[in-house]
């Protein structure tokens, strides 16, 4: 595959670092990344994998846009409160790069059409708001091979973390869960509140993260960064990271 000169011209900063290259741009306009959720993290994800020139993307949310998420659900805008997201973001993409190959679904994602709806993909990007759903699409990950990146936001923290836990040194969202279940979860989010920023730091976050899993084997940037949680505070502000241990009990990966 070889890109096109409008192409080459669209990406130029990035084929001009190093870090990725032209080798690394054609390697992102192969892949096919799943955002499922569409939300405070998934907008900003979701921009930046599509200005990134992600070949293919999978979009997956039931919700509809309303006004109160127009404080941090950046690809929406007034006129679509009451529409699906998952529409009103395929209507954003069209209008920014009609190249991409776009798939969507306003289906609720569960344990029974995960592995339908997450299909194909190279990398999947949680950004949904609730345990049940986000351990869901894990155990489909681990399943069917597919990195996950799992993000979460609430107050003026985010978490981004890249899982594997199909290979067998590394640990799956499962595995972290059971180690940190406590209320650093976005369950109570629209109680306790959050910082708009907070949720594009979190979110463009989680698309560097998914471009280091891309890019593995074929350029500088590709580290896929497995098993490490990154915890980013806006408040003091600064960022921390942890590593997540495979949980040698974990149902989900641990017989892997
Ligand atoms: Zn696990």
């Amino acid at each position: 595959m070889s890109l096109s000169p409008a192409r080459l011209e669209r990406f130029a900063r990035h084929i001009v670092l190093p870090e990725v290259g032209g080798a690394g741009q054609v390697r992102l306009a192969q892949s096919h990344v799943a955002v499922i959720g569409l939300g405070g993290i998934g907008s900003p994800a979701l921009q930046y994998l599509a200005a990134a020139g992600i070949g293919q993307l999978s979009l997956v949310d039931h919700d509809v846009v309303d006004v109160s998420n127009l404080q941090r659900q950046t690809i929406f805008t007034t006129r679509d409160i009451g529409h699906g997201k998952a529409v009103s973001a395929r209507r954003w993409l069209a209008n920014f790069d009609d190249s991409l190959s776009v798939a969507v679904s306003d289906a609720q994602i569960t344990a029974d059409n995960a592995a339908r709806l997450l299909a194909g993909a190279d990398v999947v990007v949680d950004g949904t708001d609730n345990f049940a759903t986000r351990l869901a699409v894990s155990d489909v990950c681990v399943a069917a091979g597919i990195p996950l990146l799992s993000a979460a936001v609430g107050r003026f923290q985010g978490q981004v973390g890249a899982f594997a836990g199909h290979l067998p040194d590394q640990a799956c969202y499962r595995c972290y869960v059971g180690d940190a279940f406590d209320a650093e979860d976005c369950d109570t989010c629209a109680e306790d509140g959050m910082l708009g920023a907070m949720a594009g730091w979190a979110g463009s976050f989680a698309a560097l993260q998914a471009v280091r899993v891309l890019l593995q084997g074929v350029s500088a940037l590709g580290d896929p960064q497995w098993s490490r949680m990154h915890i980013l505070d806006g408040l003091a502000p600064g960022l921390r990271t942890i590593r997540i241990a495979k949980d040698p009990a974990c149902k989900a990966c641990a017989a892997l």
